[in-house]
Order: C-alpha cells, then structure tokens, then sequence
C-alpha cells in the first residue's frame, strides 16, 4: 500500500473520532472475533484493544495458515526435504514451525535442501533450473494463496516441467466459522472477516452464515481505521438487532470477488476434508489438487512413512485458535516458549497470536488484563 495512503489510515485524530462514536453506541459486552492473524496484530501492535472501551473483547480467530497447518503435514514436509534428491521451498514463516521432532531449519542444518522462496512461481523457476532434483513448495495458506498455487500447477503443465511439486495445506474461512459457530463452548457475537480473502472470493458466502446463526459479519481490512470501523459496524448491529454481511473494505473488497482468480481454483482444486492444527477435522474446509494434477501433489510423488505426531503437551494453541483461551494463559507463554525458541506454530508466525502477544504487550504489567 502507498505509505501515504496507509499513513491516513492511521490518523490518530481519526482514530480517536471512530473510538469515541465506538463508546457511544456500546452498552453492554460484545465478544468479536476478528478473523485473520494479521488483523490480530494490527490490533495488539496498534494497542486497540487498549483504546476500546472494556465492554470490547476481540477473540483472536483461527485464520493464521502457519499456525493451521496440521501437525501431521509438517512431520511429512521434514521428511520430503531431508530426501536426498529434493529441493524443498517454502514461505520462510514456516522454516520455524515445530513439527513432532524438529523444523525445516533442523532439517536444513542437517543438510537438507530448504530454500525460502516468496512466491510458487520462484519455485518453479528452481525446477526449471535443476531438472535433476524433485523441488516441492509448501503450499499453505487460506484463499487468498490459492490462486498463485493453482497458477503454479497450471504454468508447470504448460511448461512440461516434471519435477515440480506442492503439498498442499489449504483452508478455507467460511467452514471454519460454522466450526465456530457450531462449538458449544462458542462465545463469538460478531466477526470481522479477513479483506484479503475477500479480495480473493467475495463475501456471497457469508451471508447464509449471517443469516443461519443470526450474527453480524463485517469485512474489513487491517490498518486501525479499518479495524475499528468493522468494529463499529459490528457494534451498531449487536446493538440493534441486526445480523447482517456488511462490506468495510470496499476500497478491495466486491461482492463476487476476483472471479478470474476463483476460475483458477476452481481449475486446479477441489474441496477436502482438512485437519486444523490443534482444531481436528474441519468437513469441506479444504482444497486438494484434483485427480487431473495428480502428479504435481507432493503426498502422492513421495512416499512418506506412517507419521506418529506428538505436540508439546504445554502448548494450548489450538484453544487459543479457537478463542478459548488467550496465549497469556498458557503456562510456557514467554518462558519456556518464545519466538527464538517456540513450542507451538502461534508463537512463531507472524500472523500467530502468541507471537503478537510477545511481541507487543509480554511486558505489560497487566495487559488491558479487563479484556485481554
Ligand atoms: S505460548 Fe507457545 S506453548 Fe503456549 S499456546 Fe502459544 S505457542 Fe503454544
């Protein structure tokens, strides 16, 4: 984003106007969640939580990749890259990642081949440059990672390059959000949906979720105007009555989304099951490569061994995933886990919640301890 135009969306006598009509409408305590890590931090890194009144309380969503990707794809992916013939590429996020016994840099330091790329299209290039080794990319991500993927797969068939590969970890929202909805222990009132996935797909799907579970989902962006207007019109709903899908992001944001890049997945994908990390099963929350580009899936290229997963029996994140629990509860938060020596994947992305807990509010005294 130009700088000067995120500048304005920082203005702190904005922000403090958008406050102040916040504290106007509120009577009484809202429980929101906002879905996406990066908003996580942008609220913790901007200290918004600190600002809102205390009937405010954000209840950090489960849309980090990094931190979903299951466990068990994280123990095959460091089997794959410590093969000898393969070159293995990866967003650098995830290189940190704790699997069961070690992570991509334990595996590099090791001698393995793991190269951090910034694009699917920067391992294809890999490919094409050493037509001897298998190079595989980590293709994580919720929707808005997709396309790029699925164009990678595309590019690879057009281009007759056969030692490309992706082990693929992709997730979707809008199931996650019924997961949600649907737990028992559920305390969500309102959400704010994640701009980029809805750059990506539009917010079409989230209205019969508005409507079945009777709750106000506003898209928004990740700049503090942005957040704090989602906030405001998910506040002026919960205090009128209403449950409706409203788009705060409009600068981005249309109703049907990129329908060109939604071809494409469409194209290359088809809809899975998914584990969530720390979550379990999530029914038709993924996408896996369709049959027609089978021979581009890493799981089904390499024949991993049978993967016995084991997490770190202190680590919680898959109740702070799910809003249960705020990383501040969990015992090891700041002491025996760290970003320089994690336990579990939210302490180390950077769309993580421990990680935005570390890293903008561990030393506070008493963290907003009213609502955070
Ligand atoms: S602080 Fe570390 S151990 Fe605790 S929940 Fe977060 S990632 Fe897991």
């Amino acid at each position: 984003m130009d700088t000067k135009l995120r500048y304005g969306f920082r203005d702190t006598k904005l922000v403090q106007a958008k406050v102040r009509q916040i504290q106007k409408l509120v009577t009484r305590p809202w429980a929101i969640m906002e879905i996406c890590g990066g908003q996580t931090h942008s609220i913790k890194k901007f200290g918004l939580d600190q600002l809102l009144p205390p009937e405010i309380e954000f209840i950090h969503g489960p849309g980090c990749p990094v931190c979903v990707t299951s466990l068990e794809l994280i123990d095959k992916a460091l089997q794959i890259a410590a093969l000898p013939n393969v070159i293995f590429t990866s967003y650098g996020d995830m290189l940190r990642v704790p699997g069961s016994k070690g992570d991509l840099f334990s595996v590099k330091a090791n001698g393995g081949d793991v190269r951090v790329v910034y694009s699917p299209l920067d391992s294809l290039k890999i490919a094409q440059e050493n037509p001897r080794k298998e190079v595989v990319f980590f293709a994580i991500g919720f929707e808005t990672t997709a396309p790029a993927n699925a164009m990678s797969v595309l590019q690879a068939e057009a281009m007759r390059i056969d030692n490309f590969s992706l082990l693929v970890s992709h997730v979707c929202v809008p199931p996650a959000m019924r997961a949600i909805l649907n737990s028992p222990s559920n305390r969500v009132q309102g959400f704010l949906a994640a701009g980029h996935v809805c750059t990506v797909m539009g917010y079409w799907e989230y209205i019969p979720i508005a409507e079945e579970y009777r709750v106000p989902i506003v898209v928004t962006g990740f700049e503090p105007l942005d957040i704090l207007e989602g906030v405001y019109r998910v506040v002026r709903q919960l205090e009128g009555g209403t449950h409706e899908v409203e788009n705060a992001y409009s600068r981005l944001v249309t109703y049907e989304g990129n329908r060109a890049a939604q071809k494409v997945i469409q194209q290359v994908f088809e809809v899975c099951d998914r584990k969530w990390r720390g979550i379990g099963t999530i029914p038709k929350s993924g996408w896996k490569l369709r049959d027609a580009y089978l021979k581009f899936d890493a799981e089904h290229r390499f024949d991993t061994q049978a993967i016995e997963t084991q997490e770190s029996p202190l680590c919680i994140a898959g109740l702070v995933l799910q809003g249960l629990k705020k990383p501040y509860e969990c015992s090891a938060f700041g002491t025996l886990c760290t970003p320089q020596n994690p336990l579990g994947a939210t302490m180390v992305s950077s769309e993580g919640a421990c990680a935005a807990y570390y890293l903008y509010s561990r030393n506070l005294e008493s963290p907003k301890m009213n609502h955070v």
